[in-house]
């Protein structure tokens, strides 16, 4: 019997264990546990009580044959691309990429022995010419950050298919509730867990889904790299993970509120959300996703002061980085996702020093849209 997503994120993997009882299974404080005739049980080697539902969990809201937690978004991404690539290899990757992950591949990679080319992934047919005999594996994200652009999703499938190249793609804007990229044919979806499976800001956490064979092989990678996720992290991550569809709901609708009150206010010159029909990837997103997430980002009239006026008066969205909690955030991305890349390298990816990204909580949305109407004023 298939299930929905509101009732996987609830029950699937929960262990029927009922240790004195207890309806939660607890946290197992332990680095390991004693010998019996299962195989060696480490919280390094990813195979502890509380990891192994959070494996399951992530497994059955993606729609994949397996998961992966890990320590960080990070650790995932990394320890996907060092697992799939090997000395010599080449990738192709998005040019627009969450600026950690640009930043992995431009000053990281070479140290393996691994080249890589940026595309534009909305150019499937530029694709062919960055292809090279040693190209292994095509890298996007589902929305990118902070310009919440959505790429040929499914040319990118049909290409890496098509060329026999692992694909692999950062869902973590859109959450497996708006796009279960495993499900849809990538062979490994990541995420920083850190933003939206948990949901609370509270602790740093990453995931992957996928085909079985790339995950064990990126277990197998994490298990000499280390990067895995501790006990107590775990039990937090699922308790997130069992409102994400909940949550995600309240997400995806006071952004779309909130993103149409932005792109009627004169101050504002540009809101970027897949949700307003002014998206030049509206119809593709509307098709693909079954939400358009919960971040926006904007540019204002006035530029770089007003953008900072705007932060400095808004009462409700706490002006930090990262995304994907309960609570609104705003940031500069120039100065805070991107700020590791050269002010070249921004111009290059259309990310101005005055771009706001806001990360819409899930707060009341008249709430967020009086706060903003009063900031901008
Ligand atoms: N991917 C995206 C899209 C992100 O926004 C981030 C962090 O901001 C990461 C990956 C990295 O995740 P973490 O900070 O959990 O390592």
């Amino acid at each position: 019997m298939s299930q929905s997503l509101d009732t996987l994120v609830v029950h699937a993997g929960e262990s029927d264990q009922r240790i004195d009882g207890a309806v939660r299974l607890p946290i197992f404080q332990t680095a390991m546990f004693a010998h019996d005739d299962r195989p060696l049980r480490y919280i390094r080697y990813n195979n502890t009580p509380n990891q192994e539902i959070i494996n399951a969990k992530v497994a059955a809201i993606e729609g994949a044959e397996a998961a992966l937690v890990t320590g960080s978004g990070m650790t995932a991404i990394s320890g996907a691309l060092l697992s799939v690539l090997k000395p010599g290899d080449h990738l192709l990757a998005q040019d627009r990429l969450y600026g950690g992950t640009h930043s992995f591949a431009t000053s990281l990679l070479a140290d393996f022995d691994i080249a890589y080319s940026f595309v534009d992934a909305d150019q499937p047919d530029s694709w062919e010419d960055s292809l090279r005999p040693n190209t292994r594996a095509f890298y996007v994200e589902s929305l990118t950050n902070p310009l919440l652009e959505v790429c040929d999703l499914e040319a990118v499938v049909a290409f890496a298919r098509a060329n026999s190249l692992v694909s692999l793609i950062d869902n973590t804007f859109a959450s497996p509730c708006n796009f279960k990229a495993a499900a849809f044919g990538f062979d490994l979806s990541l995420h920083s867990a850190t933003k939206y499976l948990n949901g609370h800001s509270d602790i740093v956490a990453g995931a992957m889904a996928g085909r079985a064979d790339l995950v064990a092989g990126v277990k197998r990678t994490l298990t000499h790299l280390g990067g895995a996720l501790d006990p107590n992290a775990c039990f937090l991550l699922n308790r997130g993970l069992q409102s994400l569809a909940l949550r995600m709901r309240a997400h995806n609708e006071n952004a779309l509120a909130l993103a149409q009150f932005l792109e009627g206010h004169p101050a504002v010159s540009k809101v970027n959300y897949p949700g307003l029909l002014s998206h030049p990837r509206h119809a593709r997103a509307a098709r693909l996703f079954d939400g358009f997430g919960g971040m926006i980002s904007i540019e204002l009239r006035g530029g770089l002061p007003a953008a900072e006026r705007l932060i400095a008066r808004l009462q409700l969205p706490l002006f930090a980085p990262s995304l994907g909690g309960i609570e609104s955030l705003v940031t500069r991305p120039a100065m805070s996702s991107h700020a590791s890349l050269t002010p070249e390298e921004r111009a290059q990816a259309g990310i101005k020093d005055d771009l706001v990204r806001i990360s819409v909580g899930i707060e009341a949305s008249g709430d967020l849209i009086d706060d903003f109407r009063q900031a901008l004023a």
